[in-house]
């Protein structure tokens, strides 16, 4: 049966030789991708009735009925947590596909990941501003990575709303993005509180979180760390994390070196 999947494993005996253990792991693989399949689809059916739900709000908002003052409060209320709804339903979507499948090479293309950075940091401002975070960028700008434009685009966006989001204000932050010998390395550093030991290794599960009252009051879904790893691996990447209490903590994306492509910069832009 070509969908059974045996895993072998060798005990050497004093006198027998070795013995092997086939285990069939084909029924925990199926469940898997019914697992999956199902997340896909909930997911996708809850898109269009938020959408509606959305649109009569904005009316609603826009409308005479919330000028009471209660009605308003009530309305944006409703409005804020469909938005977080959406948010949630849009990153489990988005998971759902990392999971699904490798990268598609025909969806590939040539970006620019400093670039990337520059608008992602662009768009946060408002934030980097109010908690007064000093952001140091090291970024080739020559640099550029063969990917689908939605794997690098959350990868870039969870890391650096993450470092934003859990920095302490007039924090320090750096963002490298470099060639290695044998690796492209993305590196988001923050100097904020830092993760404790225990729930490192459990950070990129969906929806684990270290301080979940926090994380809530922040906006995040727990999605965020889940998605990265699994945008990585989708390039036989990885994502490595390293922190300490109190000083704060590095993500490092790792690429394959043969995702680089060197472009020189545009004279007509400078
Ligand atoms: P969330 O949406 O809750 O931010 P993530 O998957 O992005 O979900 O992160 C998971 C958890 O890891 C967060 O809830 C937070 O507790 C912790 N975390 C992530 N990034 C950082 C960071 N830069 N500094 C400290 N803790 C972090």
């Amino acid at each position: 049966d070509a969908q059974q999947i045996l895993e072998g494993m060798r005990y050497p005996l004093a006198d027998a030789g070795a013995l092997v253990i086939f285990r069939d792991v084909t029924r925990i693989r199926q469940l898997e991708q019914v697992r999956q399949d199902f997340v896909a689809n909930v997911s996708h059916e809850l898109r269009s009735p938020l959408t509606v739900v959305r649109g009569f709000l904005e009316n609603m908002l826009d409308s005479p009925l919330a000028a009471d003052d209660e009605v308003g409060s009530q309305l944006r209320l409703m409005e804020q947590q469909a938005l977080r709804m959406q948010s949630l339903v849009e990153d489990l979507l988005s998971l759902a596909r990392m999971e699904a499948a490798e990268a598609n090479p025909e969806h590939c293309e040539t970006l620019m990941l400093a670039d990337m950075v520059h608008n992602t940091l662009d768009a946060m401002s408002p934030a980097v501003v109010q908690k007064r975070l000093q952001i140091d960028t090291a970024l080739d700008a020559n640099l550029g990575i063969v990917a689908e434009t939605i794997d690098l685009t959350s990868i870039v966006r969870n890391l650096l709303e993450n470092a934003v989001k859990y920095s302490p204000a007039e924090r320090a932050i750096r963002v490298r993005w470099e060639r290695c010998s044998d690796h492209l390395r993305f590196v988001v550093q923050d100097t904020g509180d830092g993760i404790a030991a225990e729930h490192l290794q459990r950070i990129t599960e969906r929806f684990y979180r270290v301080d979940k009252g926090r994380s809530r009051r922040v906006g995040g879904t727990g999605l965020g760390l889940a998605i990265v790893r699994h945008a990585v691996e989708r390039y036989q990447g990885h994502l490595e994390v390293t922190s300490e209490v109190g000083k704060g903590s590095t993500f490092t994306v790792v690429f394959p070196l043969h995702l680089a492509r060197s472009i020189p910069p545009n004279p007509a832009a400078s």
